[in-house]
């Protein structure tokens, strides 16, 4: 294991595995067929791609999508690791080389289509290959009780027949046991070692909410992320089209998806989105699967999807690469009935299946406990952590009401008393005391619960009766969706759980997971970092996430490298893309920090390695925190010697803390950190020139005055001119 210990840090740059790839690995170098089920971004394709270099002879990977296959063999090709596909849309040219490689044995991995793997020329055609292993990729779409069955990996099973002996490595990220045994037995696996990961994906923060305004809620959602890239699911193309459009007028750089765009609009959007031209696609369900985009920063469902197993899915696809992402849920009533309205024209066991899982979609929705717990529960994980820290319950966003129980008693009487003929827009009105004529002229002004929760508000209320639905207490009933108590309500030992409306704004709450990921970062290199990677992307033709992660780049932005050694030492930097792009983030980096008046390779804070498991243990204080905790101080006007030495953080560390804290107060005098004879200095300093870059100033006073004063005075003056 030493050996692929070893491949890993050369090749990728990374410093350990992550949960069950040694495992994966470890039956692969043995020679044993294996069924790997791991999480989308669980790390799948690493199981197979080490073992392919550490083994002689070259690895066949049969893959669904050319999308897919090419994204992965740009990614290994940047890594310096001999990789190819052969495909149809490939030149005659591209097909030459290609088979002059694999035959003169210089590939390590060679991808393949599932139609292409069956021919019988090209069966022929590897036999005369030292063939290392085979490896079927996304396997589940052999299973018709996948999500995304394929006919042509059918055809697979003629793959033992046509290779007895060769070792099989089957991937998938669906965990249920049915399509697991297919995958098993379609392909005639031997005795194959089944390794199943945990489900949990603990990097991502799970929100629910009720819809209030769909454009107004996808955005405050957005404008958590700015330029970041997100994926914002709606049920209809006409929603995708509608709200595309209205986030394009509001100045988003967004982008439809949906089967009824041309082929070629829909891959040029698809395209786009991957190489960050636009930061954010609007789509059905039809966008997703070929996608492996590993920055996907936020998952919107705008729409309630109609299984849980869909928004697992869906929002899975957000922080592949392990980094703090938020998956929003949207959901209304209304959602529902469309998604009841749809499954019930398909025939009779299908719509019972469908309605069944509608229902426990529904369920979550509205459910008052914590997301990752109920998620892992409907896939029969037990999860085992109190509270996760990463969804809106657990963030206490959700408060449950401490009279959930008078407050259902109230909505069961109401339902009672309308005796089983109103739905729940109505019941509500009737609970709120409304006075409009339809409620006075039935006389339901006159029952007992007439106006029993009226203080509480319209919106509360509706929502407490959609919630009690989903627990169970109630059904809907009918196109009218009249309402009728269930045993369970009758039983009077219930326990309903009832969210209280929402108050708190989840952005104070941003990245509460993970969220040192961006301790000691400086965004603005960050950023410059971005157009380097961006620049380097266009000019070779990948997407930007192959020539570096978004943590690679944080990495840089954090360690501020000044030699190779250093640069070396970065998450994700391998020795292949050391030799090509070192030199240029290197010189990015100097520049910047010189420009910036940035220390260059700080060293105090970044002796442990930035692993997932150090950042996720999420007990070390996030950047928040500690911004929160340095405002209390500088509010008593302590120095940043002070500051430094009650948080433990570094001097340079703090001063972008009071740089922050003034923006966020809105400060216009820099005292006691600046004094004022120096601020005057610099006011006069910035009335000679146009020129705001920081180095500049520093000159024009003679270097006399630091770098992080002069950040401090200059956020003051800005203050003062906005103000
Ligand atoms: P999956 O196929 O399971 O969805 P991928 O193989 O695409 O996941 O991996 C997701 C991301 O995680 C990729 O960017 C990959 O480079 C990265 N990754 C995989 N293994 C490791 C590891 N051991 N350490 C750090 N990053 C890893
Ligand atoms: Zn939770």
């Amino acid at each position: 294991m030493q050996e692929l210990q070893d491949l890993l840090k050369q090749y990728w740059g990374y410093e350990e595995f992550r949960p069950l790839q040694a495992e994966a690995m470890a039956s692969v170098m043995q020679g044993r067929d294996s069924v790997v089920v791991l999480p989308t971004g669980g790390g799948k394709s690493l199981c197979f791609q080490l073992p392919a270099i550490a083994l002689p002879g070259m690895a066949v990977v049969v893959s669904p999508l050319i999308s897919l296959m090419k994204d992965q063999v740009d990614q290994l090709t940047e890594c310096g690791i001999a990789a190819a596909c052969i495909n149809s849309a490939m030149t005659q040219d591209e097909r030459v080389r290609v088979n002059r490689d694999v035959r003169e044995g210089r590939l390590h991995l060679l991808y393949v289509s599932p139609e292409r793997m069956v021919q019988p020329s090209f069966i022929a055609y590897l036999h005369d290959v030292q063939l290392s292993f085979i490896v079927v990729d996304e396997a589940h779409c052999i299973s018709q009780w996948g999500h995304d069955f394929r006919p042509e990996y059918r055809e697979l099973s003629r793959l033992r027949d046509a290779f007895p002996h060769a070792h099989m490595h089957t991937y998938t990220a669906t965990a249920t046991a049915h399509v697991r045994d297919d995958i098993a037995r379609e392909l005639r696996l031997h005795e194959p070692e089944i390794l199943v990961g945990s489900f949990d994906r603990p990097n991502l923060t799970y929100r629910v909410r009720q819809r209030q305004g769909r454009q107004r809620d996808v955005r405050a959602i957005i404008d958590r992320h700015p330029r970041e890239a997100g994926i914002i699911y709606c049920i209809r193309r006409s929603d995708v089209d509608s709200l595309c459009t209205e986030l394009t007028m509001a100045g988003y750089r967004a982008l439809p998806y949906h089967a009824g765009l041309e082929d070629s609009e829909r891959k040029a959007n698809q395209e786009a989105f991957i190489r960050d031209e636009a930061d954010i696609i609007v789509a059905t369900v039809a966008f997703g699967m070929g996608i492996d985009k590993p920055n996907v920063r936020y998952v919107i469902h705008a729409g309630m999807p109609k299984s849980i197993e869909h928004y697992q899915q869906e929002s899975g696809r957000a922080g592949r690469d392990g980094l703090e992402a938020e998956c929003c849920l949207l959901f209304s009533g209304g959602d529902y009935g469309i998604w009841k309205y749809i499954i019930q024209q398909s025939e009779e066991g299908v719509a019972e299946i469908g309605l069944q899982k509608l229902n426990e979609m529904y369920r979550y929705c509205t459910g008052v406990s914590c997301r990752h717990r109920t998620l892992l529960a409907y896939f029969g994980e037990t999860y085992t952590k109190d509270r996760c820290g990463a969804c809106d319950f657990c963030l206490d966003e959700v408060d449950v009401a401490e009279d959930s129980n008078e407050v259902a008693a109230a909505i069961f009487q109401c339902v009672a008393e309308l005796g089983s003929m109103a739905g729940p827009s109505y019941t509500a009105l009737v609970l709120c005391g409304s006075t409009e004529q339809r409620v006075l002229s039935k006389g339901h002004n006159n029952l007992a619960s007439y106006g029993a929760l009226a203080e509480r508000g319209q919106m509360a209320v509706r929502s407490w009766i959609e919630q009690l639905a989903a627990q169970g207490y109630m059904e809907k009933i009918g196109e009218y969706h009249i309402l009728q108590l269930t045993p369970r309500a009758r039983a009077g030992d219930a326990a309903p759980r009832l969210a209280k409306p929402v108050r708190r704004t989840p952005a104070a709450k941003k990245k509460a997971v993970a969220g040192d990921s961006w301790e000691g970062v400086d965004e603005g290199l960050f950023e410059a970092l971005r157009k380097l990677r961006q620049s380097k992307a266009r000019e070779r033709g990948v997407p930007a996430y192959v020539i570096f992660g978004d943590k690679s780049l944080r990495d840089m932005a954090r360690r501020r490298p000044t030699k190779t050694k250093e640069f070396m030492e970065v998450h994700g930097v391998g020795r292949t893309k050391c030799t090509k792009f070192g030199d240029f983030f290197l010189k990015a980096i100097r520049e910047y920090c010189t420009e910036h008046g940035l220390e260059m390779s700080p060293q105090e804070e970044q002796d442990e390695p930035e692993t997932p498991a150090r950042q996720l243990s999420a007990r070390r204080p996030s950047r928040e925190e500690m911004q929160e905790r340095a405002g209390e101080l500088f509010a008593e006007g302590r120095s940043i010697e002070a500051v430094s030495s009650i948080l433990q953080r570094r001097p340079t560390t703090v001063e972008s803390y009071l740089e922050r804290y003034i923006v966020q107060q809105d400060l216009a005098d820099p005292s006691p950190w600046v004094d004022a004879a120096v601020h005057e200095r610099v006011r006069e300093a910035t009335a000679h020139t146009n020129d705001t870059r920081l180095k500049r100033l520093y000159d024009l006073l003679d270097g006399e005055v630091e770098y992080w004063k002069l950040r401090i005075s200059l956020a003051c003056l800005r203050n003062e001119a906005a103000g």
